[in-house]
């Protein structure tokens, strides 16, 4: 590795990309621009305006750990203990998932149809569970945007729980969202208007295939089985005692999933409509099955 002897923002970030680089890092430039510009607390486009400003020693011996870290591939999220999720700031690190951008989308849909469904009937308290919590991304983003809802998050990793009660009492929203350690329904013994889920639906074959930055998340956070569906199975199969009549089981899914995953919720017979949405990237994302009224 090349020593770095200015501390002047624009060089820093030079040698930061240049050493990314040589490590295969997706983006390199944007990924030495995030570290720094969370080292010095600056906005990205600062660190362009204040290019010939030098660093405190500190802050560069900090930098130059992070982009050995991230040289690693060791995820930025994970080194910075933190990530952005629908607009909102969340702690994360290797115990839980890291929430992705397509996430987004599953929460997005939620808000709308409970927005919408409150204006039509008048409904105040609406129950949503999550099964899966991970870093308590969606239950808080959620939360954060249904002031109406109670919401349940159930997950199997006490090192998940952990991350996501740090998030759910970052963003004050205790008192909506209950976490309760247990796998997919937890023994839970009431109903729900809506069932949410982004289960593990990385298939066996699929894992050689990841970013290495995958590697270190939690495998039981993506492993879903041999042909990446074991979770969908289960949480259709039991979906009947745990969803209102008119509720609705809302799930992201992997990339080329969305057939075998309709075929499982039909054969259920519990659903009126089954729609599926796509992402930004045209790829079929997210599933929304209504139950029968
Ligand atoms: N989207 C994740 C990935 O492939 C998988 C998440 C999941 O299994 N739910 O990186």
């Amino acid at each position: 590795m090349r020593i770095i002897n200015s501390s002047r923002i624009g060089e820093l970030l030079d040698w930061g990309t240049d050493q990314l680089k040589q490590a295969k890092v997706p983006e390199p430039a944007l990924e030495a621009q995030l570290l720094l510009s969370q080292i010095l607390r600056l906005k990205k486009l600062d660190l362009f305006l204040k290019k010939e400003k030098e660093v405190a020693k500190k802050d560069l011996t900090c930098f130059r750990k992070y982009i050995v870290l991230r040289r690693q591939r060791i995820p930025a999220s994970y080194i910075l203990k933190n990530t952005q999720f629908y607009g909102l700031d969340l702690f994360v690190d290797k115990g839980a998932l890291i929430p992705r951008p397509e996430t987004e989308l599953l929460v997005e849909e939620i808000i709308n149809i409970v927005g919408g469904r409150r204006t039509a009937e008048g409904r105040k308290n609406i129950k949503i569970l999550e099964i899966g919590v991970g870093s308590g991304a969606i239950v808080v983003a959620l939360a954060k945007n249904l002031n109406q809802a109670a919401i349940t998050g159930t997950d199997t990793s006490a090192k998940a729980l952990r991350i996501a009660r740090k998030n759910i009492k970052k963003h004050k929203v205790e008192t909506h969202v209950k976490l309760i350690r247990g796998s997919l329904f937890a023994k839970l013994k009431e109903k729900f208007d809506y069932i949410v889920s982004n289960p593990p639906y990385v298939k066996a074959k699929d894992f050689s295939l990841l970013q290495p930055e995958v590697g270190y998340e939690p495998k039981a956070a993506l492993y879903g089985g041999k042909d990446g569906l074991d979770f969908y199975r289960k949480i259709i199969s039991q979906a009947r005692y745990y969803l209102q009549p008119g509720g609705l089981l809302a799930f992201e899914i992997g990339y080329g999933q969305a057939r075998k995953i309709r075929q499982l919720l039909e054969k259920e017979q519990l659903f009126s409509s089954i729609e599926i949405k796509k992402d930004y990237s045209g790829i079929e994302r997210i599933i929304l099955a209504k139950s029968h009224e």
